[in-house]
């Protein structure tokens, strides 16, 4: 059996190491020109965590994480104004480290070629399989096309057309970007800390080598990106204090500099024939959610056990009832958490930070913590648990 997988992602790596090690012949496209490496931080916990220790890539998450002891938030003179200390056990159990690091752990595992630079021009089915012509001009016949390219989905435009309907707008735009400074790396230490005034958020914590990633919240009702996100960054933070102009001295154009909106991805369908969607293309839950990279790699293992269990109709069926009911519940998990990571008033800041202050209390932060990783946690082992049906 042959499948195309568009999107060489945390998710359509995950699939194409399952699937070629169940006798698939798998061939992956990237529209990126190489190996995308870096980017943003991420908190990787939960049912993808397990399916990348089964995996064997435990060992190798374990060299390239990033110990957080403690979450901070400060004033614009660099004050904490409220923090909280990890509870040790949740420390072990959240691997915190850049997405390019989690996808090159997978993609160094995986023996099929990926054809970077390249994406799907556009695809045609019958009952017996897909004719996809690429962008280089050249044309494939597989058994199965799976679209693993990201919120913004090319695959799903061919499949299901506009992209609008599904992509849902929640507010914010998002940007990140890493820069090396060792004095501020140091400053900041192992601590994630984060300044929030009304309608604003920004984020940072250290890497190695004298580094420092760097994340924005911006609230903003209009879906279209800034034509200049740089000079948008500059002109919402350069004032705002704490480090944050020395850190914007920094601020790449992109592709440095990575900027979008937040979304969540609706699809009620996630197939149509024999072609199908897997992690953010059809399962967006936003940085909101914290979920996004647990779910990606959840999917992908539930689809590949499904498609090694037997026929592909029934098996893209299966893979559908067993992960959308646990993405909707994430996604609104997701949406309620909103307010709390970008607060849009002072009232609900003082609110925020007396409740991690009541959190910082003895055995106040395995609650808290505990409770927002846990809930996510039990969402998704229960759709990868789930008995086939
Ligand atoms: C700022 C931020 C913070 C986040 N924090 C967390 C977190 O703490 N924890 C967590 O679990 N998740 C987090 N997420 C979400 C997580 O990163 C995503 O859910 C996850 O990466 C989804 O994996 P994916 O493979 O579906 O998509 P992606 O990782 O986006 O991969 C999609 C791939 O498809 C490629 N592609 C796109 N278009 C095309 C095309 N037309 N043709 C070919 N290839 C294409 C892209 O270049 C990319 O390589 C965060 C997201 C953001 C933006």
């Amino acid at each position: 059996m042959k499948v195309l997988i568009c999107g060489a992602g945390i998710a359509g790596l995950t699939l194409a190491w399952h699937l070629e090690r169940s006798g698939w012949e798998v061939e992956l496209v990237e529209r990126a020109p190489a190996f995308r490496d870096g980017g943003y931080m991420i908190d990787f916990y939960g049912p993808g965590y397990e399916v990348a220790r089964a995996m064997g890539l435990g060992d190798r998450l374990e060299q390239v994480r990033y110990p957080v002891t403690e979450l901070a938030y400060v004033d614009r003179d660099g004050r904490r104004t409220s923090r909280l200390t990890m509870p040790p056990e949740f420390a072990a159990k959240v691997v915190s480290l850049p997405r390019g690091e989690l996808a090159r752990a997978v993609h160094d595992d995986v023996r099929a070629p990926v054809r970077y630079g390249t994406s799907v021009e556009a695809a045609d089915q019958d009952r017996h399989g897909v004719t996809v012509r690429l962008t280089d001009g050249t044309e494939r016949r597989v058994d199965l096309l799976v679209g693993a390219d990201g919120a913004h989905s090319r695959v799903r435009g061919l499949a299901f057309e506009q992209e609008h309907p599904f992509v849902r707008h929640l507010g914010h735009h998002v940007a990140a970007y890493t820069l090396t400074d060792p004095e501020l790396s140091r400053r900041v230490g192992d601590r994630y800390e984060m300044l929030t005034v009304p309608g604003l958020m920004a984020g940072t914590y250290a890497l190695d080598g004298g580094r420092l990633a760097m994340l924005f919240l911006r609230r903003e009702p209009d879906p279209e990106p800034p034509a200049d996100p740089r000079a948008t960054l500059l002109r919402h933070y350069g004032d705002l204090g704490w480090i944050l102009p020395e850190a914007l001295r920094h601020c790449p154009d992109p592709p440095g500099l990575y900027h979008d909106q937040v979304t969540q991805v609706h699809v009620d369908e996630w197939s149509r024939g024999r072609v199908v969607l897997l992690g953010d293309a059809c399962q967006a839950v936003s940085l909101f959610a914290g979920h996004g990279a647990s779910l990606a790699m959840a999917g992908a293992r539930v689809l590949a056990d499904e498609l090694a269990a037997g026929d592909v109709h029934d098996a893209l069926a299966r893979y559908h009832r067993r992960m959308r009911p646990v993405v909707l519940e994430v996604q609104r998990f997701g949406r309620r958490f909103v307010r709390w990571m970008a607060p849009s008033g002072k009232w609900r800041i003082a609110a925020r930070d007396a409740m991690l202050r009541l959190a910082a209390l003895p055995g106040g932060g395995r609650i808290f913590v505990g409770s927002l990783i846990n809930e996510g946690h039990d969402l998704i082992s229960s759709a990868t648990d789930a008995r086939r049906g």
